[in-house]
């Protein structure tokens, strides 16, 4: 075991506070990394306030992680210290059933290992994530940061730039393909400017007027208010794919009004029940109504290859870690552009009086 320091929270209404904890002894296949940045997701906060009244505490939450390699275990072969490598929402699953095979870690059918609030698949011990010194994840789960992006910026990609770019890719978004995304915050920018650099015409649909510069900096076209309902009818049937990105429940309704025909509507926003779905709504013009769930490993990495190969990085506000609470208070009322990214560096000086996880 390894001792760690990370920050986290205890029970749903506790603010984060540094905790202390152990790590496993490096097992054979294992990566030690040290983390350098991790970024903060909105399921994150959705985690440690218990919204989805699964949250087992202490709760470390962190899966937007890069760092360096800092040991590797005695059958490791793909990675050496010093390497620069990342890690998402994933650090196990079982290897063998279907949706492993087909590299869909994330849906393996004996229920893949998340980076927190999971269970350890050998000791059953709870697993804590990237708001901490270091990690320990077994090889196949870490993934390769290309060289030729700030290390500074990458750490959204791990889930705000997967989540959206695995549903881009699965529904064939390219040129000519006219895509809408709902919401720009964390996952919706990353949306913009990936669809916008596989030559998607992108327009952003928002409810906040104060952000259409923005969007459109990002590489949108349009920009559609959803607040505007004269707006909103004027563009009726009129995109292929929309990816909605709205963090609580909703109604996808006036969503699906404006798919043409055979579009879908792509949900990774909302993890919980939505307002009822008008069946008129989905037989008009043979829409479809989809989920999406990050991505796999594999699919993670060809992300990132792409955003090296196309420069493509987050918009980050680098907080030090002892801001975290005043961060989540900022993304929970609308204020962040476009993704907090955590300084691992200034974790030591946050450490004062930490408690025992
Ligand atoms: P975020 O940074 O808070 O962005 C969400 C955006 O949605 C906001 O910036 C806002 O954009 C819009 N919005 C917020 N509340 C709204 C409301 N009540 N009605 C309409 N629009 C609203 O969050 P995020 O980190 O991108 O995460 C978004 C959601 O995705 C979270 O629920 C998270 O848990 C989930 N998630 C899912 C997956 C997956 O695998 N499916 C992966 C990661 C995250 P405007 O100001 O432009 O309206
Ligand atoms: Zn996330």
């Amino acid at each position: 075991m390894t001792a760690c320091l990370g920050y986290g929270a205890l029970s749903a209404d506790a603010e984060l506070a540094p905790i202390r904890f152990e790590r496993r002894a490096l097992r054979a296949d294992d990566v030690s990394i040290r983390i350098a940045y991790c970024g903060i997701c909105h399921s994150d906060l959705h985690q440690v306030r218990n919204d989805w009244r699964n949250t087992a505490y202490p709760c470390i939450p962190g899966h937007e992680i890069v760092g360096h390699v800092a040991a590797v275990g005695r059958n490791v072969t793909q990675f050496k210290p010093g390497d620069v490598v990342a890690v998402g929402c994933l650090v196990d699953s079982c290897q063998v059933c279907e949706s492993c095979a087909d590299r869909e870690e994330q849906h393996c059918l004996k229920g893949a290992t998340f980076t927190y609030n999971a269970k350890d698949r050998q000791t059953g011990e709870l697993t804590y994530g990237g708001y901490s010194d270091h990690v320990v994840v077994r090889d196949r789960f870490v993934l390769r940061v290309p060289p030729s992006l700030d290390l500074r910026h990458v750490a959204p990609l791990l889930c705000a730039g997967i989540t959206t770019w695995s549903p881009l890719r699965r529904w064939g978004v390219g040129k000519g393909t006219h895509v809408a995304v709902v919401g720009l915050g964390g996952l919706g920018h990353m949306a913009v400017k990936l669809a916008a650099a596989l030559g998607a015409e992108v327009t952003m649909i928002t409810t906040s007027p104060a952000k259409a510069a923005d969007a459109r900096a990002l590489g949108a076209q349009h920009v559609l208010l959803s607040t505007d309902a004269a707006a909103m009818k004027s563009a009726g049937s009129r995109f292929d794919f929309i990816l909605d990105t709205i963090p609580s429940s909703h109604d996808v309704n006036p969503h699906l009004a404006l798919l043409g025909r055979r579009g879908v509507l792509v949900l990774v926003g909302a993890i919980e029940p939505l307002a009822p779905v008008h069946g008129g709504q989905l037989i008009r013009n043979n829409r479809a109504l989809a989920g999406s769930a990050i991505g796999g490993i594999a699919e993670t990495q060809e992300m990132l290859d792409f955003c090296g190969e196309h420069g493509i990085l987050p918009n980050c506000e680098m907080i030090a870690m002892r801001d975290v609470n005043e961060a989540y208070r900022r993304l929970l009322a609308n204020d962040v552009k476009y993704r907090f990214v955590i300084d691992m560096s200034t974790l030591a000086a946050a450490d004062s009086g930490s408690v025992g996880g």
